[in-house]
């Protein structure tokens, strides 16, 4: 790595050993040698040497429209010299515009917004909700699933590497279809896949002794590697759950705000009709400010009879943020941008994989990219090669196998071509490493 001398280098040693002293084990860090990361600006950040990587990971989907972006950090600063915290018990004209213009964007009807802190604490709502809606502690969620860290997300996760206990105080059955490339029904056509799957979903409903709360999915597979099932496959599901009595959760975590370009929810990708009951969000409506939400009709929402506030969910600060952002990306249409640059980035990416036995596929949406290295073993050495020429990307899947590229959404042409060629270069090197 280079540095600014020996006595930065030792600054940085030292920083990294205290660090894992004193942090959990589990929380991992990226790269052999660790990143500070200082600041930003647009898709770039800088870290503590001074060395400058274009961000294709966006943070990690947090950064939805663009590093330090002004009228974010001014609204903040606005609002932080007023309050920083007045509580959930008080008017706050910022998370009531703000969640105004989520539950009009939802698709969700006569919908209500609850603002929280986080992903998990989104979907452990959702659930909170789901299950006491429809007094069942039974819930479906899909193989392969990440819907965060608390004790009932965590419980109901799909994959044991991201799930540290088997327990949970919720009873979980698996359902086929996440994953359209692996398990019993990959070699099937699109149309068979959605028919098997619905079969199956069926099959576990009616074994089922009492009813069962909600079906959770996330429409692309974020954690699991940037999968998706074929366009349909949830309208499907949604009409087998509605017979059933069963809410559907969209985990929109990923997957919302437009960054699959085609549709502003990765829902609305199976069809207009198919609507979910509750939908949650959060990573990049805050721009890197903590918060999340769930969206839901009112009758669901409704639904506690005690009180159920979160201190900082919705806070001042986060909501004034949050509106500033969200008004950036719908001025600048951020979606459009995001389907446009990003489609040529697919194509860029799908063209030098086509050359590279290292590659098993690219595939994705949007600014939703997933590069899926044929050998998991791999991607260590290619996202440190991409690091080496000032390029960052993220891993997810099985056994971190998928490389995956998220940048924010406002992304140029000449940034989608640029960081295309670092990881051209790093994957070739990792092919030849691996021959
Ligand atoms: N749901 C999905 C789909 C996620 O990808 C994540 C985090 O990666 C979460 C929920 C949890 O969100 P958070 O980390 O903000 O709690």
């Amino acid at each position: 790595m280079s540095g600014t001398g020996n006595g930065r280098v030792g600054v940085h040693a030292e920083l990294t050993r205290r660090h894992r002293a004193v942090l959990p084990d589990w929380q991992a860090l990226m790269y052999q040698q660790p990143i500070e990361i200082t600041h930003g600006e647009g898709r770039r950040v800088w870290d503590a040497e001074g060395r400058c990587y274009l961000d294709f990971f966006g943070g990690i989907l947090t950064t939805m429209t663009a590093h330090a972006l002004p009228e974010v950090t001014e609204a903040i600063r606005e609002q932080a010299g007023k309050i920083l915290h007045s509580s959930t018990l008080y008017l706050n004209h910022h998370a009531v515009e703000l969640a105004e213009r989520i539950a009009t964007l939802s698709g969700i009807e006569d919908a209500r917004v609850f603002l929280t802190t986080s992903g998990t604490e989104a979907n452990d709502t959702a659930l909170l909700l789901a299950t006491t809606f429809r007094r069942s502690n039974q819930v479906l969620a899909m193989r392969n699933a990440y819907h965060g860290r608390s004790f009932s997300a965590v419980g109901i996760t799909g994959n044991a590497s991201w799930a540290p206990t088997s327990l949970s105080p919720l009873q979980t059955l698996y359902v086929h279809g996440g994953v359209r490339t692996r398990g019993p029904f990959a070699e099937l056509s699109d149309e068979e896949f959605i028919a098997r799957c619905v079969e199956d979903l069926e099959d576990l409903l009616a074994q089922r002794r009492g009813g069962v709360a909600a079906l959770i999915a996330e429409p692309i597979q974020g954690v699991g590697g940037f999968t998706s099932p074929p366009d349909g496959l949830y309208a499907a599901f949604k009409e087998v759950l509605d017979r059933h009595g069963v809410l559907w959760i969209s985990d929109e975590v990923q997957t919302g705000w437009g960054r699959t370009g085609d549709h502003f929810w990765g829902w609305q990708a199976h069809g207009a009709n198919g609507a979910p009951d509750i939908l949650t969000f959060a990573k990049g409506i805050g721009n890197g400010l903590s918060m999340g939400g769930v969206v839901a009709r009112a009758e669901i929402m409704n639904c506690l009879d005690a009180n159920s506030i979160s201190t900082f969910g919705g806070s001042p600060i986060t909501t004034a943020g949050a509106l500033a952002n969200l008004n950036h990306l719908l001025e600048r249409d951020l979606q459009g941008n995001a389907r446009r640059v990003g489609g040529l980035l697919l194509s860029r990416l799908q063209a030098v994989a086509a050359g590279l036995s290292c590659v098993r596929e690219v595939r994705g949406r949007g600014l939703m990219i997933g590069v899926e290295l044929a050998d998991g073993s791999l991607a260590s050495a290619v996202t440190e090669a991409a690091r080496e020429n000032g390029l960052l990307v993220g891993k997810g899947g099985r056994q971190g196998s998928v490389l995956r590229i998220a940048p924010p959404l406002s992304l140029t042409v000449a940034e989608a071509e640029e960081g295309a060629d670092i990881l051209d270069t790093a994957l070739r090197q990792a092919e030849k490493q691996a021959t």
